[in-house]
């Protein structure tokens, strides 16, 4: 994986990592992921953050396509929550 800053995954990843990664969100459950628009905007503003590295977000160590699917899920910065 190359280190792109403000990359997601899709963009930065090895083939294999992104789907797997894709893979894990297809098993959540429908009742818990969020509706594709709302997963696009939350993917977006990842885009433009600072704390966004390779599609890890620094402040949590997610992959954020993996964690922007979650209905419960926020974004980790308290101090300036984006979603
Ligand atoms: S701090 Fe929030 S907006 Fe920034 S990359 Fe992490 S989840 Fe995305």
């Amino acid at each position: 994986m190359r280190e792109c800053k403000r990359c997601l995954l899709r963009q930065a990843a090895e083939d294999d990592t992104w789907a797997s990664v894709m893979e894990k969100v297809e098993k959540i459950p429908a009742r818990d992921r969020v509706p594709d628009g709302i997963y696009r905007e939350r993917l977006e503003a990842c885009s433009s953050c600072d704390y966004l590295i390779s599609g890890v977000c620094m402040k949590c160590g997610c992959y954020v396509e993996f964690r922007a699917a979650h209905r419960r899920m926020k974004c980790p910065d308290a101090a300036a929550r984006r979603w």
